[in-house]
């Protein structure tokens, strides 16, 4: 497991990526299923089979991609944010809301903000 952090707070862990899709044919009396594992690369650990769902192959491809997608919204917030004043509050480069208080209603890093605490299990 690799813990996760923001700038504020640990948060949660999952087993760290790259995850990879490995599709198998299974063979059995009706005919050929398609099933989709998403393994861990690091120690081949499953982090989960599709069976039957129609959309197996796109949401196994997605699920895979979790952990590069977390890590990229997190860079992207990381660079989100610049601190006008040696001491100051931190900036959001897109709206210019201090950091801590709501970005605007149309800035996409509330958006980004909010994959994140989805990710790690935050409100
Ligand atoms: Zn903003």
């Amino acid at each position: 497991m690799t813990p996760l952090t923001t700038a504020k707070q640990p948060v949660t862990t999952f087993s760290p990526g790259p995850w990879t899709v490995n599709l198998v044919e299974v063979q059995h009396a009706d005919g050929v299923s398609l099933i989709a594992y998403i393994k861990a690369d690091t120690g081949h650990r499953e982090i989960a089979v599709l069976y039957n769902d129609e959309d197996r192959v796109a949401n196994a491809r997605l699920i895979a991609a979790a952990p590069t997608m977390l890590e990229a919204l997190r860079e992207i917030i990381a660079d989100a944010y610049y601190v006008e004043n040696p001491g100051g509050t931190p900036i959001c480069t897109h709206c210019q809301e201090l950091e801590g208080d709501p970005h605007d209603p149309d800035c996409s890093m509330q958006f980004v903000i909010a994959a994140i605490a989805k990710a790690e299990g935050r409100p």
